[in-house]
């Protein structure tokens, strides 16, 4: 969740860019409306109630993880909406390298900073993956070159 550049409280919904003099800063709606000329008014998406929130217990056959082209994904969605790195940097609260790593793929963003991701530019990045019940997978992997003619000829 971003943080109000001005006065340091967590932004929730809206986040406010803001210029005041040379600089701008991303700022919540009261600091946005009573200091600087707002330059863009960025959706951080759905607000999660706090109480709503539960940790991710994966079961034993399904387990979540980041997208393999969550490097494309990255780059298309925050070229589309117009930010530079640096602002989604400072919109997820990481630094601009990290999010040039993300997008050269040379870098996987852990759940939590994919979830940020996600939020703030409105993509998907992550994805259950189902898995065969682990007997069934073991299964095939035992299977023989005589288990398959087998197979074959029934
Ligand atoms: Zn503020």
């Amino acid at each position: 969740m971003p943080t109000c550049e001005i006065c340091g409280r967590n932004i929730v919904s809206k986040a406010y860019l803001i210029r005041m003099g040379r600089a701008e800063y991303i700022a919540c709606k009261a600091c946005a409306e009573r200091h600087g000329k707002i330059v863009r008014v960025i959706e951080l998406g759905r607000s999660v109630k706090k109480t709503t929130v539960k940790k991710y217990i994966p079961r034993s056959t399904t387990e979540v993880e980041v997208v393999e082209d969550y490097a494309e994904r990255v780059r298309r969605a925050r070229e589309e909406l117009g930010y530079t790195r640096e602002l989604l940097a400072r919109l997820i609260g990481e630094r601009e390298s990290t999010i040039r790593r993300i997008e050269n793929g040379t870098f996987t963003p852990p759940l939590d900073l994919a979830r940020r991701l996600e939020k703030v530019l409105k993509i998907k990045l992550i994805e259950e993956v189902n898995e065969e019940p682990l007997e069934g997978n073991r299964g095939r992997l035992e299977l023989t070159l005589g288990d398959i003619v087998n197979f074959k000829e029934e």
